[in-house]
């Protein structure tokens, strides 16, 4: 067993503390990576202070956008060594065998993906998150980060920037086709600048005018308000492609007629009760309403490739180990611009 720094929290309400996890001795295909930065997502506030499942088990470790170093490997592990530049994001392991794992969709895997953290491995032990000094996972579920990244850069990609990155690829964002992106945030903004980069007309659908000049920075197109009612006359039948980063109940019968004939809607988030649609607003147009669930790790590789050739980076504010319940409270409220991301060098000794 290897012994290590990490921070927990012990219950919903209860504040991040330095604490020490063991995590399991390397087998023979395992990496253990010393984590140099591990993103703060979304999810992370979810299952800390169990605002969503019931399912949280504490004390709990979070953390699944995760970079670092590679300091020792398995006898079997040929992918990887010593010193490499290495990720790891929401999953650690899926069954390997059915037709989604065998498709490189692990995400998708008909027995289940272990997460990150929160969650069981084969072997029943808790899996445990990037709030951490290390980290010991699978080579088949461990990426690299390309040289031209910054580490601390990369950390985001590996759950928001693969979540909005999977979707528009699969619906072929690309020159010629009209993309909006609801929600200039976390997601959003990697979003908007994959979209770009792919080639497609961009435009941000917001609440509120603050990040206009952010996103027309990052080459979006256009940027319309979704508070004025003129956005969705003057935009009606326009997109091929919508995706929504935001996790609030959307009108999505308003949304939906944006879209071109064929048109589809992506929701990325989880709003709080079922989606209701009226069958009109798809039957008109043939158009569809759709989800997608992070990437799987071959495509995960191919984004974080993609973000270095075309210098797409998460926009981020660092972070101390100290102030884990401040980004929270400021993730919850909407207050970051664009992504957390800790400075795991601050873990404190216990
Ligand atoms: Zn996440
Ligand atoms: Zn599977």
């Amino acid at each position: 067993m290897i012994t290590v720094k990490a921070r927990s929290t012990s219950g919903p309400t209860d504040p991040f503390k330095p604490t020490t996890v063991d995590l399991r001795d390397p087998r023979p295909a395992d990496v253990l990576i010393d984590i140099a930065y591990c993103g703060v997502c979304h999810t992370d506030v979810t299952h800390s202070r169990r605002l969503r499942s019931s399912t949280t088990r504490y004390p709990l470790v979070p953390g699944h956008e995760i970079t670092g170093v590679v300091s020792a490997v398995g006898s079997e592990v040929t992918a990887f060594a010593v010193g490499d530049r290495v990720g790891v994001g929401c999953m650690v392991d899926s069954c390997r065998e059915c037709e989604d794992c065998r498709a490189g969709l692990e995400q998708y895997c008909r027995v289940r993906h272990v997460k990150t953290y929160n969650d069981l491995g084969w072997d029943g032990q808790p899996t445990i998150g990037g709030y951490c000094e290390k980290v010991v996972v699978d080579q088949a579920y461990v990426v690299r980060i390309p040289e031209t990244l910054p580490m601390q850069n990369a950390a985001s990609l590996l759950c928001a920037g693969i979540t909005m990155y999977s979707p528009l690829r699969h619906w072929k964002a690309s020159a010629g086709k009209r993309v909006a992106i609801v929600g200039y945030g976390g997601l959003g903004h990697l979003g908007v600048a994959f979209s770009v980069a792919l080639g497609a007309h961009t435009t941000v659908l917001e609440v509120t005018e603050d990040k206009k000049d952010d996103a027309l920075g990052a080459g979006a197109d256009g940027y319309r308000l979704t508070t004025d009612p003129e956005t969705f006359t003057d935009l009606a039948g326009f997109f091929d492609l919508i995706i929504s980063s935001v996790p609030a109940d959307l009108d999505y019968d308003a949304f939906l007629k944006l879209l071109a004939r064929d048109g589809t809607f992506v929701n990325l988030g989880v709003p709080k009760g079922p989606i209701k649609v009226e069958a009109f607003s798809l039957l008109a147009g043939r158009r569809s309403l759709a989800g997608s669930l992070i990437g799987g790790i071959e495509e995960t590789q191919e984004m974080l490739e993609f973000c270095a050739e075309h210098d797409v980076q998460s926009q981020i504010e660092m972070i101390d180990a100290d102030r884990i319940d401040e980004a929270f409270d400021r993730v919850s409220a909407g207050d970051v611009r664009y992504r957390f991301v800790i400075d795991i060098s601050t873990l404190a000794d216990v």
